[in-house]
């Protein structure tokens, strides 16, 4: 399959989830995860209509954010390193990776000096599986409470990565516990703004994750492969 055909599929696959579900299409916005790619890959990904790219490593996606010339609307996704940044701020508007106020502190720092405002998705081990990042749900009260005190970071939804499994179905309760975490947390009027997104989804399993909630989608195989030309 061509890139082209693969969005179309990719594409028809989200209006058939929002159809199952209730909802409207609109409310799902594509990320294109071109972490295994090339810059001129990503180049292609852009010129088909993609805007939002998602990178999860530094020290690959700056050189390819420069190569680009900044084009597009950059997402960063993996976990990041206080030290790194300084390298991401100014470059990458959404940050889905907030998993410790150290890491909100600096990037507030870091934000405040380059005269910017970053959005960021706290990431919620829902699973509590220990090979992921994030905080658990019963911390994400009093991380939001905290994390109010930095101006200069807007904490706009929720993410979180289900595990891996050979039936997408299966993923099911960890994208409905995110739904429900966010809609108790606005309930209970944690944060000034409500937050109203929700990361969840990959190529596996992004319709349970509509079907669930999901505003944001991130698709790396699916849609952009890992690595082979178009
Ligand atoms: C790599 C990655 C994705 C994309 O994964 P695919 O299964 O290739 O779609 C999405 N989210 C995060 C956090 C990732 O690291």
């Amino acid at each position: 399959m061509s890139l082209k055909e693969r969005i179309q599929h990719v594409e028809e696959r989200i209006w058939a989830a929002c159809d199952r579900s209730g909802r409207n299409p609109g409310e799902v916005t594509v990320i294109a995860v071109t972490k295994y790619v090339t810059t001129e890959m990503t180049r292609s990904v852009l010129e088909s209509g993609i805007t939002h790219l998602g990178e999860n490593r530094p020290g690959v996606a700056v050189p390819k954010w420069e190569a680009l010339g900044g084009q597009g609307v950059w997402h960063f996704i993996g976990h990041l390193q206080s030290r790194k940044v300084k390298d991401v701020v100014g470059k990458f508007q959404y940050i889905h990776s907030l998993d410790r106020l150290s890491l909100a502190q600096e990037l507030d720092k870091r934000a405040a000096a380059a005269g910017a405002t970053v959005n960021v998705f706290l990431q919620v081990n829902v699973s509590g599986e220990t090979s992921k990042q994030g905080i658990t749900p019963g911390e994400a009260e009093a991380f939001l409470r905290e994390a109010e005190q930095y101006p200069h970071i807007r904490i706009i939804g929720l993410m979180t990565m289900a595990p891996e499994e050979e039936d997408p179905e299966r993923t099911r309760p960890v994208f409905r516990r995110l739904r429900e975490l966010r809609d108790e947390l606005n309930a209970k009027g944690v944060t000034k703004e409500p937050i109203t997104e929700l990361s969840m989804g990959m190529s596996g399993d992004f319709e349970v994750a509509i079907e669930e909630g999901a505003t944001w989608v991130r698709l790396g195989t699916l849609l952009v492969g890992k690595g082979e030309e178009t």
